[in-house]
């Protein structure tokens, strides 16, 4: 088994309830979306970015695709035992679950917990992975700021598989996201057993965040009438100059 992977490096989590925490990240190539904000290079790479020191940026270019034992020694290489977890995100990490049965298993003695950045739109694919993952953070895209197609009943059925597992939701907001498909994520959320929910502001070119404080606030109130926990929490990456 063979995936394509970007990075492989160690950093803090810079989005959503577990900002801060140390992890080492699997970037992997490829998305089944193409959101508007998109700021990830989701094209396979000629070769992997991978960190030889944990925070030292110190990369060696490793030729794709990989396989799972020689992504597992690089892991291995980055020093788990102070990192929170292992984060897996992309592109859409999902899209690799045959890889990911073969890897996680390989990386048990590094006692690392696993997290699962996802789009929340594959739901058959988290079925197949979900015994190996401890942490789900997801997203459910609004198509006002995506400018995607309505992708509820895509989140409806994955949320009702992410509930084995601690899930959060993260939705990115706009100055145009509207208070009609808010209520519709916030329908899924309720009907799923009160999932927690962050608001992500979008972050825009140069580091902006593409909403004012005043409707961030307005759509954090009316989530409130909904839901028990909503955070505001926009990504702290640009901010502290991380990857
Ligand atoms: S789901 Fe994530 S990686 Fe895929 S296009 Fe959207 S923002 Fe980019």
């Amino acid at each position: 088994m063979f995936a394509c992977l970007q990075e492989i490096f160690s950093s803090v989590q810079g989005e959503g309830p577990y900002v801060g925490y140390r992890q080492i990240f699997l970037r992997f190539a490829g998305c089944n979306l193409t959101c508007a904000y998109c700021d990830t290079l989701i094209e396979p790479a000629p070769a992997c970015r991978c960190e030889l020191t944990p925070g030292k940026k110190d990369f060696r270019f490793v030729s794709n695709p990989l396989t799972p034992p020689q992504v597992a020694r690089m892991v291995e290489t980055l020093n788990p035992a102070i990192h929170h977890s292992l984060s897996l995100t992309g592109g859409e990490p999902l899209l690799h679950n045959e890889f990911l049965l073969e890897l996680i298993p390989l990386l048990r003695g590094c006692r690392l917990r696993i997290y699962l950045e996802t789009n929340g739109t594959l739901p058959q694919e988290l079925k197949r992975l979900i015994h190996l993952v401890d942490i789900i953070a997801m997203d459910i895209k609004l198509p006002g700021t995506s400018r995607l197609p309505p992708l509820w009943d895509e989140h409806r059925k994955f949320l009702a598989a992410a509930r084995q597992k601690e899930v959060f939701v993260k939705i990115v907001v706009d100055e145009k996201t509207s208070f009609q498909e808010l209520d519709e994520a916030l329908r899924l959320l309720k009907e799923a057993g009160e999932v927690p929910l962050i608001i992500q502001p979008v972050t825009l070119a140069g580091g902006k965040l593409g909403i004012g404080p005043e409707r961030m606030l307005l759509l954090q109130e009316r989530a409130l009438k909904i839901l028990p926990q909503v955070r505001i929490i926009p990504q702290i990456h640009s901010v502290l100059n991380l990857l």
